[in-house]
């Protein structure tokens, strides 16, 4: 299919989208509500599509480029796995999950389903994942141990090594997610939003007649609601939203391959490194290790680059990553490198979302979150209905901004 042929399908299946929910819109001659949505990576532009969609006008702003920080240095693994804790909270990520199924159809989002692949080197930790697994069964999860040989007719490119079984979890896929944020803010466009990049948002203020104002370099805006959906940015959330969100963002390396022959089907969360390939034959590799804590990484890493200060060194660290990569996928290793990121996760302190109207400035709604790939669709589902309905999603009141934040280990 040409370039062309799949713009026009792409348009018309928006089109179709957009015209479908036609019964979402608000009765002609009411107010329709103006929306600022801040910071434009998937969960921004998830917010800003299902907004638009049902009915307010919705503006959203984008510092830089759409998806240019965690939203581009993530591996993007669609996924409820057992890290996914307590049971709310996996419960919230299978809703994720069916979320993505529907975006897929809806605005042709290219998806790789087939699940995942995952084992550990020591056999404590196996035994703790066999019971990791059978609680996944019991809270809705198809997942299972398989053997050795079922593993080798399901990937024969994939060699584990040692383990006598692995978890096999078949819901998970992986997303590009910078196609799909682009998807999603071209779909929101569809429906009449605006989407405003090098656009940094700097203050909100009040005018003499009581609206909202937000100050920006690209200029003034009225607006009846603001939504943070501004990651790791340290300080949108007090700076914006008069709250501070505490989080400890940490950095993460992502490699990305030029197209490559087909070598896997699923994501392989291997010992030491994460590994998936898309539609397009480009493999994404993720490192499990963060950077070493030492004064001499805090440093260097002090104003969070997302490149490394040279070429030379970046190619160091793919290299790296690519040799453990190389030990269970043979052959992997010799992949071109096309670009090495450092991704820094967007990571409340709790390792749970926060999601919900600031405390101390009612017309703020904050949408902060590390695994932001798997929650965009059902995060911009309910943000956009709590919005516009001011009705309280239940599922949503875990999460809230004025919870007392305890630190937990979660990624
Ligand atoms: C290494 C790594 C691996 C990951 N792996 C996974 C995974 O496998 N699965 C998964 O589900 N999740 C994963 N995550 C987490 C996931 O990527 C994030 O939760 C998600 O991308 C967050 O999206 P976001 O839109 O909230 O943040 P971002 O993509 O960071 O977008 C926030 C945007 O706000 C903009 N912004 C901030 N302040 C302002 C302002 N004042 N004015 C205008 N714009 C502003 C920023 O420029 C930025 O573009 C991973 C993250 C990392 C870093």
């Amino acid at each position: 299919m040409s370039r062309g042929e799949l713009d026009r399908r792409v348009f018309v299946k928006l089109a179709a989208a957009a015209a479908s929910l036609s019964a979402c819109t608000p009765t002609p001659g009411a107010k329709q509500k103006h929306v600022a949505v801040v910071g434009g990576g998937i969960i921004g532009a998830s917010i800003a599509y299902h907004l638009a969609r049902d009915g307010a006008r919705v503006t959203l702003l984008e510092r830089g480029s759409l998806a240019s920080r965690a939203s581009f240095g993530t591996f993007a693994w669609i996924n409820a796995t057992w890290a996914k804790q307590p049971r709310t909270y996996h419960a919230f990520n299978q809703a994720g999950l069916s979320g993505w199924k529907r975006l897929q159809s809806d605005l042709d989002i290219p998806i790789r389903w087939g699940g995942s692949l995952e084992w550990f080197p020591s056999a404590e930790r196996q035994a703790k994942l066999v019971d990791q697994i059978a609680e996944q069964v019991v809270w809705g999860e198809p997942a299972r141990m398989i053997s050795q040989d079922e593993t080798a007719a399901l990937e024969p490119n994939l060699i584990p090594g040692t383990p006598e079984e692995i978890a096999y979890s078949p819901n998970d896929g992986a997303v590009d997610p910078v196609l799909a944020t682009q998807r999603l803010a071209a779909a929101a466009q569809q429906s009449d939003a605006t989407v405003l990049e090098n656009c940094d948002v700097q203050n909100i203020t009040a005018s003499d007649e009581g609206a909202t104002r937000l100050e920006t370099t690209c200029g003034s805006f009225e607006i009846d609601d603001i939504v943070l959906a501004t990651g790791a940015d340290p300080n949108a959330p007090e700076l914006l939203g008069g709250l501070p969100i505490p989080q400890r963002s940490t950095p993460g390396v992502i490699v990305i391959t030029t197209p490559q022959p087909r070598l896997i089907n699923r994501i392989i969360v291997a010992p030491g490194v994460h590994i998936h390939q898309r539609d397009d034959g480009r493999i994404v590799l993720g490192e499990q290790d963060g950077a070493p804590d030492t004064q001499a990484h805090s440093m260097r890493l002090r104003d969070r680059p997302t490149r490394f200060p040279d070429p030379l060194i970046a190619e160091q660290h793919a290299m790296r990553i690519l040799e453990i990569a190389e030990r269970f996928v043979p052959g992997i290793g010799s992949a071109e490198i096309e670009d090495v990121v450092i991704g820094w996760r967007p990571l409340p302190i709790d390792g749970h979302p926060v999601i919900g109207r600031s405390p101390n400035r009612s017309s703020v709604y904050f949408a902060i979150m590390h695994s932001g790939v798997t929650l965009a669709p059902i995060v911009g589902e309910l943000v956009a209905k709590e919005i516009l309905t001011g009705i309280t999603a239940k599922n949503l009141d875990a999460y809230r901004p004025d919870r007392d934040f305890q630190t937990t280990r979660r990624y």
